[in-house]
């Protein structure tokens, strides 16, 4: 009997041994294996969309995460890719997008890198999805200088099924907005949120007061936090958290539409503004225009005058 039991110890040890082998031994991912990972497309406004939980793809090989969330945040990551479309089509521009196509079993990306995951062959699945959210940051500030690039993190719950909750951490992610537009672009008629609102969606906090506190459970993660507009090299950042009936099958697309009509008229309103060298491009001309009707003015006015007087 003793002898059986001192087997099956050692058998259970060879199969960890083997198992730990197997993992510590697999080809590491090439960046092109992990960028296969990472849905992202460039935009042409200074919005940037999110979906890290939206992804439903098993990582061969990889150990699952045994500790938080893994559940998807449903329909999520199609959300993002149908709203693109839509602005591209419907209006005539597209946001940035980044999106997860790893299943949050492996990887939870809108957590630290500490508690993202388990298995250390996950870390440049990981890297590469904020590399990319960063690049996208950086490359919204070099091309739109002038305005307050905004970041829009997309993600389902299920508690509240017919609201849209705001997370970023009682308003302190996107306080860059509120200084130089003021809270109506947070809570007014032609916020995100004040358009959804007039199309019949119910919102949490109401926009009724800017100092309205946000709900515990979806103030803002991981991700509104580290690129938020407190952060010095951050931007405006909020959290959207989408009821479950608001991502059925059939209601999606109708959701996205809607959205995306939002993010338009957000765009329209807060983000078009003159940009600064336009502004100098429009001093310059005019200064050119002044000078040169002087020198006209100056140099033929008077024998104009004189032969016409002649
Ligand atoms: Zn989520």
């Amino acid at each position: 009997m003793r002898c059986v039991v001192i087997l099956a110890i050692l058998l259970s040890c060879v199969t960890v041994m083997n198992s730990n082998a197997a993992h510590n031994g697999r080809k590491q991912l090439s960046p092109q294996e992990c960028a296969a990972y990472v849905y992202a497309y460039p935009g042409n406004i200074p919005i940037l969309l999110t979906a890290p939980h939206g992804g439903r793809e098993f990582i061969q090989g990889m150990q699952g995460r045994r500790y938080g969330v893994t559940a998807t945040d449903l329909n999520t990551l199609p959300m993002i890719k149908i709203v693109r479309d839509i602005m591209r089509t419907e209006y005539d521009c597209v946001p940035y997008v980044v999106g997860a196509y790893f299943s949050r079993k492996y990887i939870d990306a809108n957590r630290s890198a500490r508690s993202a995951y388990e298995d250390e062959n996950a870390r440049e699945i990981y890297n590469a999805y904020h590399r990319q959210i960063a690049l996208y940051i950086q490359e919204m500030k070099n091309k739109f200088p002038d305005n307050h690039p905004l970041l829009v993190d997309i993600h389902g719950q299920s508690a509240y099924p017919d609201t849209i909750f705001r997370g970023t951490r009682n308003t302190k992610t996107l306080q860059d907005l509120l200084k130089v537009a003021g809270e109506d672009a947070v809570i007014g008629a032609e916020s995100i949120l004040g358009v959804l609102h007039k199309y019949g969606y119910r919102v949490f906090p109401s926009l009724t007061s800017i100092t309205e506190q946000e709900h515990r459970s979806y103030d803002g993660g991981f991700t509104v936090y580290t690129y938020g507009s407190h952060c010095k090299q951050g931007i405006n950042a909020v959290q959207l958290e989408f009821g479950s009936q608001l991502r059925t099958k059939d209601q999606l697309r109708c959701t996205a539409r809607d959205f995306a009509y939002a993010l338009d008229v957000f765009n329209r309103r807060w983000q078009m503004r003159t940009t600064t060298p336009k502004k100098k491009l429009t001093l310059g001309v005019t200064l050119l225009g002044s000078l040169s009707w002087i020198l006209y003015h100056v140099c033929f006015e008077p024998r104009s005058s004189g032969m016409r007087s002649g």
